[in-house]
């Protein structure tokens, strides 16, 4: 068994212990950040403790304070491991706090009774949770809770609880004489109106619209560019353009939101339909060269259509890991245009893929799913010893015809 670890959301009530001690552990990493700068110099997470523990200790539990030591050391640690070394101490401004659960630790457990009881400056407390309905799955599956991070979200109480699932590892596929039918190689077409269509070795097809999205996302993007013409408007006249920019923040953060939460949907769908033990394959996404300036209109939607297909892709895969699938990458290259029957190009008409040399008449994405399963089961697979050449690729081989 593979071990994973996920994080899910709790529901908190607003308790006035549970806010305050999250303040004073934002006090204690505030007291603990310029020693840790340490003029440019930042400490490692034993050093920092060493030079500090004796200062900053009392105001939490021994534990916590190990912890907010071990959070501000990585901070900085992470900063420069992302070559941005810190040019002075940071700020930390947010309210949070992370308790140890479990065999790491006794700062908060979840309750038998379906209470939470959690260390707070005013004495361990239990207070009441709740878990949405969409992780409550995933709760009853963990193997152990790693830590609890409680933070403050436009007044609200949120807890992040860290668990670790056991996952079944990927099954090597069977012998390559069994794999001809190769069952379980599903292909997948990621596009922005039929936001994943899904091929597997039986025929089976999955189909997503992505076409609500869209839609909104072209009503957002709409909006936007109104709002940006304004903004401009307004600085040409040296008038007060914040209330403009606050509102084109909250609408990028809608449309992030939105594009969040539907990639998720739509990877999770795609792992509940997927065989088991399936291999997903996926074209390789073309990143697009670097732009400069402000980027709009056409661009601007084509860019934010392949952060959608790279969303989707990056969920997909942590679906692959809790279900013990594969996932092999293909190259892109004419996988829309070449017939997935008979390997030559064929027109595409909108969403009607036809093929003048054998008449094969189709959905365009299915049809380009076909090409990248196709791919897959000639390249990837059998090149790494995986899986044999299909039928497919041996017929198209024998008529001497590129395959698609
Ligand atoms: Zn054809």
């Amino acid at each position: 068994m593979a071990q994973v670890q996920r994080t899910i959301p709790l529901l908190l009530p607003a308790d006035e212990d549970l806010r305050q001690t999250l303040a004073v552990f934002q006090a204690v990493q505030q007291q603990l950040s310029a020693p840790c700068f340490n003029g440019g110099q930042p400490l490692s997470a034993v050093a920092l403790h060493r030079a500090c523990y004796r200062q900053v200790k009392g105001q939490l539990n021994a534990q916590m304070t190990c912890s907010a030591i071990r959070l501000v050391a990585a901070a900085y640690q992470s900063a420069q491991s992302n070559r941005r070394p810190p040019q002075r101490p940071f700020q930390f401004r947010r309210r949070r706090a992370l308790f140890l659960i479990g065999p790491r630790g006794r700062d908060a457990s979840l309750r038998p009774d379906g209470t939470l009881s959690i260390w707070t400056v005013a004495g361990r407390k239990q207070l009441p949770y709740r878990v949405p309905e969409a992780f409550q799955q995933r709760l009853a599956q963990a193997k152990t809770m790693d830590s609890l991070t409680v933070l403050e979200r436009a007044g609200q109480l949120v807890g992040r609880l860290t668990l670790t699932l056991e996952a079944p590892d990927p099954q090597p596929l069977p012998a390559a004489e069994e794999t001809a039918g190769s069952r379980q190689v599903v292909g997948i077409d990621l596009n922005e109106t039929n936001a994943l269509v899904a091929v597997d070795g039986q025929e089976r097809v999955l189909f997503v619209s992505g076409k609500a999205v869209k839609v909104r996302n072209r009503r957002t993007a709409k909006t936007r560019a109104r709002l940006q013409r304004k903004l401009a408007a307004r600085k040409a006249q040296h008038r007060d353009t914040r209330s403009v920019r606050r509102v084109l923040k909250r609408l990028g953060r809608k449309q992030r939101h939105r594009t969040q939460t539907f990639a998720q949907t739509v990877a999770k769908r795609l792992g509940e339909w997927a065989p088991p033990q399936a291999v997903l394959v996926f074209e390789r996404l073309q990143l697009p060269p670097p732009q400069h300036g402000q980027i709009r209109g056409r661009a601007l939607r084509r860019r934010l259509a392949l952060w959608q297909r790279g969303l989707i892709r990056r969920w997909a895969e942590q679906q692959a890991q809790e279900r013990g699938l594969r996932v092999v990458e293909v190259n892109p290259a004419y996988t829309s245009q070449l017939c997935s029957h008979c390997g030559q190009r064929g027109t595409r008409r909108r969403h009607r893929f036809t093929c003048p040399h054998c008449g094969a008449e189709e959905h365009a994405d299915i049809n380009a799913a076909r090409n990248i399963r196709a791919r897959a089961r000639c390249t990837v697979l059998r090149g790494s010893g995986l899986l044999s050449t299909s039928p497919e690729a041996r017929a198209a081989a024998a008529a001497g015809k590129p395959l698609a």
